[in-house]
């Protein structure tokens, strides 16, 4: 894995979960790691159990103009940055009358524009230092349907087409983008969703009929994948075949997202 040896790679969201975990994996591997985060404690307390070759920037995704100043900082410091992970998001659950626009304004300022700055600002930079790459960590749910996660789901199909589209354009300089789409992981994001009142997480979450990824593991899966630049990184080995399935007989994908619906609803109903 000498890929990463001596890149500098800035990672959005990286004091908890996957954000975390790669930043930790990628020092392993010899990466000089800018660690952002809105919760600027936990960051730094992350950078500093990382050693030397990582630092901690306090970054809300949702100001424009810090995210301009963070990038411009790490590309004073390093001269250079290889990678921008747009790793920072949170979940929604409930019924979609039940979700109020906040929260609506507030996924998508998260998910899709933090994410769409990250691109905008990091694209031109890598392009003038002669490529790069872009990682936007968006998720299963950003190729097929998540019923009672409407918002989120969303936010990542919106996250998948401008990870395709800016992929395209960046083929001339050299700006590699791909699109994350991972199945259900061990991270804090189920505790941190915004839910719809009375949604009790504990019992939505029992209901999910997907197996939950240890964080390493899935971390460990995204760097590999991504130093084979692929369009999309798709895993495990079941959401590849769940999507397969999708383009194959759509119907059937949506007869089993169904009996997950009425699986959940009734869990919901009992608590
Ligand atoms: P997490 O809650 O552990 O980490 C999310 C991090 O993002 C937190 O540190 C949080 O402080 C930060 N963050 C939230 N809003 C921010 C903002 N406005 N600006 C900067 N930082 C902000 O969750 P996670 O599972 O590690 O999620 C990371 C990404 O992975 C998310 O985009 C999520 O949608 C995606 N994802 C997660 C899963 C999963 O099952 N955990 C599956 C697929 C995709």
């Amino acid at each position: 894995m000498d890929y990463y040896r001596d890149k500098v790679v800035f990672i959005t969201g990286a004091a908890s979960g996957i954000g975390l975990e790669l930043a930790r994996q990628l020092v392993g591997l010899g990466a000089r790691v800018v660690l952002t985060d809105r919760d600027g404690e936990a960051c730094r307390a992350a950078a500093e159990s990382l050693g030397q070759a990582s630092e901690a920037v306090t970054l809300d995704v949702t100001r424009a103009d810090d995210f301009e100043k963070a990038l411009d900082a790490a590309w004073q410091r390093f001269g250079r940055v290889d990678i921008v992970v747009n790793n920072a998001g949170f979940g929604t659950g409930g019924e979609i009358a039940d979700i109020d626009s906040g929260i609506w304004e507030r996924i998508v300022a998260v998910n899709l524009m933090g994410v769409a700055h990250g691109c905008r600002l990091a694209f031109p930079r890598m392009a003038a230092q002669g490529g790069g790459q872009i990682v936007n960590i968006a998720s299963m749910f950003g190729l097929l349907p998540g019923p009672l996660f409407a918002p989120y789901v969303a936010t990542k199909h919106a996250v998948v087409g401008l990870s395709r589209s800016l992929r395209l354009e960046g083929k001339a300089s050299h700006v590699k983008v791909t699109a994350v789409c991972p199945g259900f992981i061990e991270t804090p994001l189920f505790d941190n969703a915004e839910t719809a009142p009375g949604v009790d997480r504990d019992r939505g979450r029992e209901s999910i009929p997907f197996r939950f990824l240890p964080v390493e593991k899935a971390a460990a899966t995204i760097i590999r994948g991504v130093a084979r630049n692929p369009e999309r990184l798709v895993f495990p080995f079941e959401v590849r075949l769940l999507c397969w399935l999708d383009r194959m007989a759509p119907w059937l994908t949506n007869w089993l997202f169904l009996q997950s619906l009425k699986n959940t609803r009734n869990a919901l109903a009992a608590s």
